[in-house]
């Protein structure tokens, strides 16, 4: 970030910590516009924004990662130093980067010192909290007592550590840095990797030889909901074809935003015809790869669906999304995301909260009832893979494929680099 930008920013978090105090003391209702119900929005956003600062997507979090761990490596030693906690838990995001660091706090603290130190913000006997210049907060694990111990847990959720330490208070962990597998072998049950650490129930099924097949980012075979220059993409069909082609990849499917969406010049029923007459084209021309004809198809304020049955039922498949009035209770939410599903040209159901991660909550859904009407009207739920959104969340996908409702990754690509964001959504569908 430039120095300018960097202060530009700096105002704008003064100006909405001062808005925040202003809210909170009522003033805002003294002018115009501002009535108490735009007051409590505002106020939610802010808290939001405030509860979540210091926060970074796995996304980001995976650029830096390599040079923070390059640079403990070359201050503490290569054997001295292993990267835990929810990144290696693939995590959609992370409050704090973590480490195990094979050394006490005295001989890690000055090494710190030379070069711009990040700022010390905790110190504990088993732990020192750092902040980088990024913001981001490094926790380093420290001591050298029991720390291939402190590996293990630290790489487990609560209740999977206590679950696991219940199940199994023998475990030898001396060797957990090298071979952490060695500690499932000695416990007899099959090795439950950092990202499937969640429940208790998992090691219930490992116990019984039951863990469930993991999904892996070669077995996604296609790119299944993409924007094209037809709408707010920025490639055309063809150039997005020849890039998933150039993959590896069997098939694409185009759906662009529906007319409502203005802002992302939704097509018309004009244009429409016009792409699939385009589309059948391309796929005349070219017989070894597939494209489909698809949509994101607006859910409107009722819940009906952005066009008539005559031009829905031309599309090889409809993915239904919320893109407008998402500040709604839940009562309304769910008349709009039901009405959907029931509508028979859904194939698909999109982004289902319509959360952005770390800035945007999203509206309140019954998930349990959402999964329920899939699974009652054959409607497929997207993992928006976008790693702002990971929407579904993870958490109820178990859920889902219990109702044996399918769970589409999606990587909602605007371009054709956005077709690589696939591979979130495969990192957080594991982790089940
Ligand atoms: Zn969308
Ligand atoms: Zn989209």
């Amino acid at each position: 970030m430039g120095p300018k930008i960097n202060t530009i920013w700096k105002q704008m978090e003064i100006e909405i910590l001062a808005n925040f105090i202003c809210l909170q003391e009522n003033r805002l209702k003294l002018y115009k516009g501002f009535g108490e119900k735009t007051q409590q929005s505002i106020i939610e956003t802010i808290e939001f924004y405030l509860n979540n600062k210091g926060s970074f997507l796995y996304a980001q979090i995976e650029v830096v990662e390599p040079q923070v761990t390059t640079y403990l490596k070359k201050l503490f030693g290569e054997d001295k130093v292993h990267i835990t906690g929810g990144f290696v838990r693939q995590l959609e995001y992370l409050d704090e980067l973590e480490y195990v660091i094979a050394l006490n706090n005295e001989e890690i603290k000055p090494k710190f010192i030379s070069a711009s130190p990040p700022e010390l913000l905790e110190d504990t006997t088993d732990s020192l909290l750092y902040k980088l210049l990024n913001g981001l907060r490094l926790r380093l694990y420290t001591g050298t007592n029991s720390w291939q111990k402190r590996l293990f847990t630290s790489k487990c959720s609560a209740e999977f550590e206590t679950a696991f330490e219940q199940a199994y208070p023998n475990v030898d962990y001396t060797n957990a840095a090298i071979n952490e597998k060695t500690l499932f072998t000695n416990a007899n049950i099959a090795y439950i990797p950092p990202y499937a650490r969640e429940t208790a129930e998992v090691i219930t099924l490992a116990k019984k030889g039951n863990l469930p097949a993991v999904i892996i980012p070669t077995d996604i075979r296609g790119i299944i909901h993409s924007h094209s220059n037809w709408s707010d993409g920025s490639n055309t069909i063809e150039e997005m074809a020849n890039a998933a082609q150039e993959k590896g990849l069997e098939y694409l499917v185009i759906s662009d935003h529906s007319k409502s969406a203005f802002y992302a010049q939704g097509l018309s029923e004009e244009k429409i015809k016009a792409q699939h007459q385009y589309i059948d084209e391309l796929n005349a021309k070219n017989p070894n790869f597939k494209i489909f004809k698809s949509i994101e198809c607006d859910i409107l304020n009722d819940g009906s669906l952005d066009y008539t049955n005559s031009i829905l039922s031309t599309f090889d498949l409809v993915i239904t999304s919320v893109h407008s009035n998402l500040k709604m209770t839940e009562e309304k939410a769910m008349l709009r995301l039901l009405n959907a599903i029931e509508n028979p040209y859904t194939t698909i159901l999109g982004h289902m909260t319509g959360r952005l991660l770390l800035s945007r909550k999203g509206y309140p859904v019954n998930h349990t009832k959402i999964i329920d009407a899939c699974a009652a009207n054959k409607v497929v739920i997207e993992l928006n893979a976008h790693p702002s959104r990971l929407d579904i969340d993870w958490r109820h996908i178990a859920y889902a494929l219990e109702k044996n409702v399918l769970i589409s990754i999606n990587p909602d690509a605007h371009t054709i680099e956005g077709f690589d964001d696939t591979r979130y959504g495969v990192l957080v569908a594991q982790k089940l």
